[in-house]
C-alpha cells in the first residue's frame, strides 16, 4: 500500500511514522513535509499543502491508496472533496464538515440545535455590539475570533480591561464575527474520536495538552507546548459521559445535517459541575496530542482506517506505558520570533517529532514550534524524566520550553 500524508509539522511526522510501521504499507509520501521527515517518508517538498490539483495529480500518478490530511487549512479549503472526487480514499472531512472547526459560529449553532453541552455564547459582528454585550456580560469572559487562528484567536479575559483590549484587537480592521463565550472553570482534556458519518470509534485514552506559553499555565495561548497520556486523574466515568453527551450526539447531529464527516474529530472539553462541556471541536488530530497518543497506540493505523471505512467495530489497542511530549519552541513564540538559529544535539532519531527545523550545514530553526521530545515510561514520572532527558540533549540559543509538562498528573 502507498499512503500520502499532507502537512509539515510534528503531528504529520508522527502520522508518517505510525503509518510506516504498518505491515501493510510499502511507501509513505508526505507533502510538503520537512527535512527531518526523511527518516520515515519520501518528502515531496515541491508541492504545497494548498495546491489541490497538484496533490490530486501526484496521488493518482503514484497509485496512492490513502491520503491522510493533518492540518486544518487544507481541510477547510476542500482538499478532501477534490481527492474524493478523483476516487482517492481520504482520512479527513470534506469542506462542509470541516466547518465544525473552521467556523466557531457554525459549531456553536450545531451544538445549540442538538443540545450538546457547551458554554453559552453570542456572536456579534460590530464593535458597538461587542461593547454592548460586554456591558451586560462582565468579565471573566471569553472572546473568540471566527475562522482559523492556529489556536491563537482566543482571548480569555479575566478583567474588564482585558476584554476591552480584546475587542480593540479583534475590531482593529473593521467589522468581524466574534464569538463571546461564558467563562468555564475546570479541568480541560482532549478526546479524539474516529468518525464515519453516524458511526464512531472514540479513543479510550484521553490526553491533556498545555496551551499556555509559560510555566504555571501562564502567558498567551499557543498551538500547544506539550502533552501527555494517559490522564489517570480523569476517570473512565468522565470518558463515558463525554462519549454519551458529546461524541455520539455530535456524530448523530452531523449525520442529520448531511455533513458526511469522515476523519478524526477532536473534542476539546472542560469538566464543569454540570459535566463535560465542549470548548472546541477540531476537524483533525490535535498537535501535540497526536504525537503522544500515536506513540501509545499499538493498533495498526491502516487497519483502523479500513475498519472505520467499512463501519466495522474495532477495539483499539494501547500499550501500558505513559507518554509525555515536551515542545521546544522559538524564543518569542507565539508572538514574533527569528528563524535560522542553530540547533545542536538532534541526530535524526525518532525520539523527536519535528515541526520547524531545516537542514543546512547544521540543523536550524524554521518555525514557531520547532520540535517535540517524546518520553515513555511505566509511569508518568518516568515518561516525564525520559522526555526532559531528551530535551536536555538539545542545545540552541533560540529555543525555550516549559519545565512543567504533565505537572497536573504528578
Ligand atoms: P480554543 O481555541 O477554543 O480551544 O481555546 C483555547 C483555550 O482557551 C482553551 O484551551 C481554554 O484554555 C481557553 N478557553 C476557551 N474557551 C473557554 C471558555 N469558554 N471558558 C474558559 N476557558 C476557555
Amino acid at each position: 500500500m502507498k499512503v500520502l500524508v499532507i502537512g509539515s509539522g510534528g503531528r504529520e511526522h508522527a502520522l508518517c511514522h505510525k503509518l510506516k510501521q504498518s505491515a501493510r504499507v510499502d511507501e509513505v509520501f508526505v507533502i510538503p513535509g520537512n527535512d527531518a521527515m526523511v527518516n520515515v517518508a519520501t518528502v515531496v517538498s515541491a508541492i504545497k499543502e494548498t495546491e489541490q490539483g497538484k496533490i490530486q495529480a501526484f496521488a493518482l500518478e503514484h497509485g496512492v491508496d490513502w491520503v491522510v490530511i493533518g492540518p486544518e487549512q487544507p481541510l477547510t479549503e476542500g482538499l478532501a472533496d477534490v481527492l474524493t472526487a478523483a476516487g482517492i480514499k481520504v482520512f479527513g472531512p470534506n469542506k462542509r464538515a470541516a466547518q465544525i472547526e473552521g467556523s466557531k459560529s457554525f459549531a456553536k449553532e450545531l451544538m445549540a440545535k442538538y443540545g450538546i453541552p457547551t458554554a453559552a455564547y453570542q456572536v456579534v459582528t460590530t464593535k458597538e455590539d461587542a461593547l454592548d454585550y460586554l456591558a451586560s456580560h462582565p468579565a471573566p469572559i471569553v472572546l473568540k475570533q471566527d475562522g482559523l487562528a492556529a489556536g491563537k484567536g482566543v482571548i480569555v479575559a479575566m478583567t474588564h480591561e482585558e476584554a476591552v483590549g480584546a475587542i480593540e484587537f479583534f475590531y482593529q480592521d473593521g467589522d468581524a464575527e466574534v464569538v463571546f463565550e461564558e467563562f468555564l472553570a475546570g479541568e480541560e482534556f482532549s478526546l479524539m474520536v474516529l468518525v464515519n458519518d453516524d458511526f464512531i470509534v472514540p479513543f479510550d485514552v484521553i490526553a491533556q495538552d498545555h496551551k499556555r506559553a509559560y510555566d504555571g499555565d501562564l502567558g498567551p495561548n499557543t498551538g500547544g507546548m506539550g502533552a501527555y497520556c494517559p490522564v489517570s486523574h480523569i476517570g473512565d466515568d468522565v470518558l463515558e459521559m463525554t462519549n454519551e453527551t458529546i461524541a455520539y450526539p455530535v456524530a448523530r447531529a452531523m449525520h442529520e445535517e448531511g455533513l458526511n464527516y469522515f476523519g478524526l474529530l477532536y473534542i476539546g472539553a472542560i469538566i464543569t459541575e454540570d459535566g463535560p462541556k465542549v470548548i472546541e471541536f477540531n476537524a483533525r488530530f490535535g498537535d501535540p496530542e497526536c504525537q503522544v497518543l500515536l506513540t501509545k497506540m499499538e493498533s495498526d493505523l491502516i487497519e483502523v482506517l479500513e475498519a472505520l471505512d467499512n463501519k466495522k467495530a474495532i477495539q483499539l489497542q494501547w500499550s501500558d506505558e505513559a507518554v509525555v511530549g515536551v515542545v521546544l519552541a522559538s524564543e518569542g513564540y507565539p508572538g514574533s520570533y527569528d528563524k535560522g538559529h542553530k540547533v545542536y544535539g538532534y541526530d535524526g532519531s525518532l525520539d523527536y517529532y519535528i515541526s520547524g527545523l531545516k537542514k543546512e550545514e547544521d540543523w536550524v530553526t524554521d518555525g514557531g514550534r520547532v520540535m517535540l521530545a517524546i518520553g515513555q515510561g511505566r509511569s508518568i514520572e518516568e515518561a516525564v524524566k525520559s522526555s526532559y532527558d531528551k530535551v536536555g540533549q538539545i542545545t540552541s540559543d533560540g529555543l525555550f520550553h516549559r519545565k512543567d509538562i504533565a505537572h497536573r498528573a504528578l
